[in-house]
């Protein structure tokens, strides 16, 4: 049988785990993100992590996750989560210190190939993920392989346009589904409304919505309106026979998101409707570093 790392770095912790090819997770654990998030300090805490799963184990290879654009060659060209990171080959960096094979890809391309050989997709070649946390991810599965487009940095689904205004995306552009609907987006919406006083907590939102707390409603509202908005042009766009949702936010704001499926259904093309459904996530914590460690383990990247 054969063993692969998986390691999902995230802006606060760094996650890993040791999975076979079969999809079972042997081990994980994770450690705290250096808070400089520097290069340096964050590949050698990556290092720490790589020795520790690896200790007394024959290793066939090492996934790396990460949010961003990952280029196919394995290069982090721009990371959300990492300012200062630009344009660092990450895979041959791991790779030299490592001397086995390191497959480097989008930590959301990671959570939707999980899904696809132990998840809710099992089974499914046509799908999309959109991972609703810190920021927005996306994934396009279609006829059983993820999308990429030409460098490999496709499927930025959270990047959509979906409205005008509101405030700058972490991209630099404004409008994008990211900045209605994830968390860095809604603090900054909470912010903007004063909201801050009564809670700084993005969680807290569907408690004060279901309160009835007015300003709640309109940043709710607004976060439903562009989500279905972004939905209904994915489901013409990619004909996916199913849409998982992921990320923290899917699992806090699970009774906001109820009736979605039927909304946007009532929206779409007459042709597409009834031809998709909407699930939550399968893998929450450990899908990137599940589907990082199955991508490298099937060299399907
Ligand atoms: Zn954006």
């Amino acid at each position: 049988m054969r063993v692969s790392l998986g390691i999902d770095i995230g802006g606060t912790f760094i996650k890993g785990g040791v999975v076979l090819d079969d999809g079972k997770l042997l081990e994980f654990t994770k450690i705290k993100t250096p808070e400089t998030r520097g290069v340096e300090e964050t590949i050698e805490a990556v290092l720490e992590l790589i020795k520790l799963l690896s200790k007394g184990r024959k290793i066939n290879s090492v996934g790396i996750a990460s949010a961003g654009c990952v280029s196919k060659d394995g290069v982090i060209i721009f990371s959300p989560n990492f300012p200062s990171w630009r344009s660092i080959p990450l895979k041959a960096i791991l790779e030299q210190e490592l001397g086995i094979k390191v497959i480097v890809d989008n930590d959301a391309n990671a959570h939707a190939f999980g899904e696809h050989e132990v998840g809710h997709a099992k089974g499914v070649d046509d799908f999309i993920l959109l991972t609703l946390g810190t920021g927005v991810g996306g994934a396009v599965f279609s006829e059983g392989r993820l999308i990429r487009g030409s460098m490999g940095i496709g499927g930025e689904l959270g990047h959509i346009l979906v409205g005008e205004e509101g405030p700058t995306c972490g991209c630099g552009n404004i409008g994008c589904l990211e900045t209605y609907a994830s968390i860095s987006g809604l603090s900054k919406l909470m912010k903007m409304e004063g909201l801050n006083e009564a809670t700084e907590r993005v969680s807290e939102l569907a408690k004060l919505y279901k309160k009835g707390e007015k300003r709640a409603l309109t940043i709710i509202e607004q976060f439903k309106k562009y989500l279905r908005r972004a939905l209904i042009s994915y489901v013409h766009i990619f004909n996916p026979k199913l849409i998982i949702l992921g990320g923290g936010l899917s699992k806090d704001f699970r009774e906001i998101l109820e009736g979605l499926e039927e909304e946007v259904n009532e929206r779409v093309m007459p042709s597409f409707r009834g031809s998709f459904r909407i699930a939550f996530s399968f893998l929450y914590e450990e899908a990137g570093v599940l589907g990082i460690a199955l991508i490298a383990l099937k060299d399907e990247r």
